[in-house]
């Protein structure tokens, strides 16, 4: 792999170059998987794309895919050998969604019923009809780059 494509002071990327100490559980040339050392639950593992890139939109897409691929892989044979029941699939995307590794990953986070664990906690309302198609119509607009 190209270690030109991963940052000196970075945690994650320290980790994939074998600087700091990790549990890793997968790695093939584009992903790493290793356990959270702050787990929610047992078996809570980070999946890591070995190019240093903040943000899901920031990563070239043969990593963005390989991450889902891999997540979808790992996640399963986690859930088996915890003996958990389900598993959230969870990616902090900037500070102000509580990422706190300005390095892009999916957390695999193992459920089980009744674990107490709330992972969608935040408080929701209920908007009409009316706001919605709203929103909806200033975000199709941003995606036809007329905004
Ligand atoms: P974030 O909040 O950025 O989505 O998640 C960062 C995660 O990385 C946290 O769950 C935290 O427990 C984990 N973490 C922080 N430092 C280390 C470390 O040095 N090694 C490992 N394995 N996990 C870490
Ligand atoms: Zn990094």
């Amino acid at each position: 792999m190209n270690f030109m494509s991963l940052a000196r002071d970075c945690i994650f990327c320290r980790i994939i170059r074998g600087e700091l100490p990790s549990t890793k559980v997968y790695e093939d040339d584009k992903v790493v998987v290793f356990l959270d050392i702050y787990p929610i639950n047992t078996g809570h593992a980070l999946v890591v794309p070995k190019v240093h890139a903040e943000k899901l939109e920031d990563l070239p897409e043969e990593y963005l895919e390989r991450l889902l691929v891999v997540t979808a892989k790992v996640a399963p044979a986690i859930v088996k050998a915890v003996k958990a029941e389900a598993y959230n699939v969870v990616i902090n995307n900037g500070r102000a969604a509580g990422q706190e590794i300005m390095h892009v990953h999916a957390h695999i986070i193992p459920r089980m019923t009744g674990d107490g664990c709330n992972i969608m906690g935040c408080r929701r309302f209920k908007p009409s009809r009316e706001e919605l198609e709203r929103v909806g119509e200033e975000i199709r607009k941003v995606l036809k780059g007329e905004k």
